[in-house]
Parts: structure tokens; sequence; C-alpha cells
């Protein structure tokens, strides 16, 4: 059984400086070399889950296969690496207390006073160990988390891992903190005085980093290195740069491994360089990496795909969508580049303003009415005028909205969530849902089988009878109205199992050249190395679009 280590990620100096493509990345060179790993991402904030918070506050909500919402550096994870995430990879404050009240409330505590040191720094330690139970085969547990240090939410969970290097010893145990070295512009001068801050301060919680990552702009000098190394007791050949990319986020491993800090991870804990199970070289999987950079520097074509949602101005809100549509390019070299429309400015008059210059239009995910009509609009006219279409949830049942109202001219059709009222509620709440209205935790949520029909667009794609797909929505297509659409020409090309609910629409190849809608959310499963196959063929179809309309 192999001997477990466990590698924590913090942050210091300033938020969004990349700790969840870090990591990330750092599992993936450890599984260049055969190692097995996963990771969990422990959020300070009280909410349960991030499923019931704005995307406008927090990014996107990221869905595991069994249903949990999550932060969306879940998604990093799981497309940089192999591992396969599921409720447990994903922590709050608030699941930890919730866990410890509700413990207390049941006496098992018997009688003590119930403090954060030890109930809750313990529980917080048994949720890394519960990922080695699940998987006792793991080499590698690498922990991030997440805010910044100096914040007052995350100290219970920095005196955990404090504590869990007390427990499991430093033969097991890694600590690495990712800072800013900022620039000052005018003078030009690098500035390590934060990073030195910000060492200081994760002392105070008792924790000596013994690697230190520092984002800058372009990578540091042995001296700047020696420097921090100085204030910091790191020495400085474990002072990493993470220098700003050029091309996309897929080049830090690269980078990383060109700073050589796997080498340097294998040697701090005395391990052999590769996994003795490991069968293949390093260097290929290295070269996997390459061949995704070079899909960026040097494509040999580049589409630009609409998204029109509501989410646009926050840059993460869609961030599994983008990266997919990017993957969706890398088989045909293609470059995806995504324009991000908000649906509330598109009017009946200015659409084709909005619109023009574009290969295909992409109505992602979203909750809640407003931006629905300039969506509706979006997708009349990639219906009619037969720009490759790719509806996700929301975007699934805005086209069939769409095609009640305009194909099958049932005038006023809508959604429920939208219109309660409407006269056709073409999407609506199951009966069986009805009932369950307390937020968060109702919503369908993670893989259902899907049953595919053939000669669709989904079959093409797939080239399966049933995939597995992850949900997250509340409403369903009606199936009272199923009929009239079948005779109106729309194509259900997925159902689950039991034939009750549509997860796929699309219009048949002679009406169009790509249009498709799926209650389902595939961008959770796509990854570089392996695109998803709905992406591929909607960029395939924006491709072809161009050929034809240059
Ligand atoms: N609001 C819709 C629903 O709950 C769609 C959800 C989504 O797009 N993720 O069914």
């Amino acid at each position: 059984m192999p001997n477990t280590r466990y590698i924590f990620i913090t942050g210091g100096v300033a938020s969004s400086l990349g700790k969840g493509v870090t990591i990330a990345s750092i599992g993936a060179l450890l599984e260049a070399r055969g190692f097995k790993v996963t990771i969990q991402k422990m959020d300070p904030y009280i909410n349960e889950d991030p499923g019931t918070m704005s995307p406008f506050q927090h990014g996107e909500v990221y869905v595991t296969e069994d249903g949990a919402e999550t932060d969306l550096d879940l998604g990093y994870y799981e497309r940089f690496t192999n591992s396969k995430l599921t409720k447990l990879n994903s922590i709050t404050t608030g699941q930890i207390y919730k866990t410890v009240i509700e413990r207390e409330r049941q006496g098992e505590y018997q009688g003590r006073t119930v403090q954060v040191i030890p109930h809750i720094t313990n529980e917080i330690k048994s949720r890394i160990l519960k990922l080695k139970n699940a998987d006792p085969e793991l080499d590698f547990i690498l922990v991030e988390i997440g805010g910044t240090v100096g914040d007052i939410e995350s100290v219970p969970f920095l005196e955990a891992i404090r504590q869990f290097r007390f427990d499991n010893g430093r033969e097991k145990t890694l600590y690495i903190h990712l800072t800013l070295v900022p620039t000052i512009s005018v003078a030009g001068e690098i500035k390590t005085k934060p990073t030195q801050h910000s060492v200081k301060e994760l002392l105070k919680q008792g924790i000596q980093p013994d690697i230190l990552i520092s984002r800058a702009t372009k990578p540091l000098t042995p001296e700047i290195k020696w420097k921090i190394s100085q204030f910091t007791n790191v020495p400085s050949d474990r002072v990493f740069s993470a220098a700003d990319i050029d091309y996309t986020i897929y080049e830090v491993p690269l980078n990383l491994h060109q700073e050589r800090i796997d080498d340097v991870i294998i040697q701090y804990f005395g391990m052999e360089s590769v996994s003795p199970l490991f069968q293949g070289e390093m260097n290929p999987m290295l070269q996997k990496w390459e061949k995704i950079v070079d899909y960026f520097k040097n494509p040999a074509t580049t589409v630009k795909i609409a998204i029109v949602g509501k989410y646009v101005e926050v840059s993460d809100a869609y961030r599994s969508l983008y990266e997919a549509l990017w993957h969706g390019g890398f088989p045909h070299n293609c470059k995806v580049e995504y324009i991000k429309i908000d649906s509330e400015k598109i009017t009946p008059e200015n659409y084709k303003e909005y619109l023009s210059g574009i290969q295909g239009i992409l109505v992602p995910g979203g909750f809640g009415n407003r931006g629905v009509e300039g969506k509706l609009i979006s997708i009349r006219y990639a219906r009619e005028s037969k720009i490759p279409y790719f509806g996700i949830c929301l975007g699934m049942q805005c086209a069939v909205i769409e095609y009640a109202r305009n194909v099958l001219g049932l005038e006023g059709a809508n959604s429920t969530e939208f219109n309660p009222d409407t006269p056709h509620p073409v999407i609506h709440i199951m009966d069986e849902q009805i009932g369950i209205d307390k937020m968060g935790g109702t919503t369908r949520k993670g893989a259902y089988p899907c049953q595919i029909q053939d000669n669709t667009r989904m079959e093409e794609a797939y080239e399966q009878k049933t995939i597995h797909e992850r949900h997250r929505h509340r409403y369903e297509f009606n199936n009272l109205y199923l009929d009239q659409y079948l005779r109106k020409g729309l194509v259900v090309s997925g159902v689950s199992p039991d034939n009750k609910l549509v997860e796929a629409v699309e219009l048949s190849r002679n009406n169009h050249p790509w249009f498709v809608g799926t209650q389902f959310h595939p961008e959770f499963q796509s990854k570089p190395h392996k695109p998803h196959p709905l992406f591929v063929k909607f960029i395939e179809a924006a491709i072809q679009y161009q050929k034809v309309n240059p």
C-alpha cells in the first residue's frame, strides 16, 4: 500500500493568484511520473457549498459526478489530472460546523465544551483522511486552502494543517505558499516585501513553508530568489517563479516543470523519481502538454463563438465552458475565441450588430428570467440563419421555448421558471418535484444516464448509445407538448432510460447545419487531453460555416 504524502498550498499577498491552477499543475506533474493523486479544496466561507451563491459573487459552480456543487477550482483539478472528484474533495467552513453542531446536538461530545480546537480542527483533519480511506492507493493528497493567509476565516484551516504535520510527520507533509512578487511599474523594481510579510503571517500560525512559489510578471532572478530566501528561511532552490503565461494556463505545468518543482517535491519526500508501478517515460506525458500549448501558439484557423449569457462580465462565471470550447478546437487545430455577449442588451432591432462576424452561438446555463428574451432572439437568428447553435441547460430550454413560439405558433410559451402563468408551459417542474422548494440541494444534480437516438447529431458526436452527463437544474421539458414538437420537426435526440425526461433536442441535418441543445452540462467533462465530442462537433460546424460564409 503506498505511503500517502500530503501537500498543502496556501496563498498570500493577494487573492486570485491562481492557487487552483498551480496545485492542479503540480498534480499533473506528479501524474506524469506515474503517481496517483487527488486534490481537495477547503473553502473558508460559511455557505455549505457555493450552490446558492450567485456567479457574480463566486464565478462558476462546478458540479462533480456525484452531484456536489463546488468551487470552480475543482474544474481545474479534473481537467489537469485524472483524479475523479467527489463530495469529499470539497469542504467549507459551513459543512464543518454543521457536522460538529449536529454531533453536539446528539450528545456525542458528552458534556464537553465544543471548541475550534480540537473539535473543528479535528473535523477538518478527518476530512483529509477520508480521501485516503476512500482510496488507499493514493500516492499524494493535495490540499488547497482557499482565501489568503491573514484572513480571519482561514485560521481554523491553517491550524488544522499545522496539526496535521504534527500528527503525521514532516516526511509526509509539505507546505507550499504561493505569493505575489509585484513590479512597481514606474521604477521597474521587483518587490519582495509583500512576500516576506506573507510568510511572517503564516509563521504566526505556526507554519513554516517548505516551498515558495512567486507569481511575477517575469521569472525571478537568482538574486531575487536569494533575497526572498534570506527573509523566509526557505532555501533559495525551493523558491520558484510562476511567471505570467504567454498564451494559455496550460503552460503552467510546463513552466513549473522547467523550474524543476516536481524534482524538488520528490526529493523532499525522499521518493524514487517515478512511481515503482510506472511503465512509461515522463517526457511523453509532458509532450502532451506541449502539444496543447502549441494549439494556442500555431492554430491553422480561428473561429469566433458568441456566448449569449447573463454573467458575461464575471471572468470566471462560465470557466468550464470557455475551456471546453478551446478543447473543441484542438482536434481541428483551430483556436476558439469566445465573444461574451450580455443577453440583456440584445433586442429585435440590434441583434445583428451583436452577432455579426461570429461562426457559432452558444447559450449557456443560467437561472432566472433576466436576459431570457435576448437569448430567444439570438436562438431564432441561429435557427433561421443556419448558424451553428449549442444550447446548454437553460440554453436548451430557451431553444425549446423559441421553437414553441415561432414554429409551433404557441404564443406566450415559456418556462414556468420565468412565467408561472404562461398559457404554454413547455418547460416546467415535473409533478414529482413539486413541493421541493427549499433553496439549495433541490435541483437535479450530478451524472445521469441518457439514451441516444439513432441518426442524430448526438449519435454522430458520441458514437455511443448510452452516455453519462452531469446535470444541475430544476425544470424539465414538458412531455405534454412532445407530439406537437415532433410533428413540427424538432428531433428529440436524448432521453432518460425510463423515457420520462427529454435530455437533448436538435434540428435534423436537412434543416440546419448544427443545432443541438442538451439539458445536461457537457462542459464539466471536457479535458484538454480529451475534448468533449459535442464541443468538437460544434466547432467543426463553426469552421464549416466560416468556409461557406467567409
Ligand atoms: N434555470 C434552469 C433550471 O433550473 C436551467 C438551469 C441551468 O441552466 N443550469 O432548470
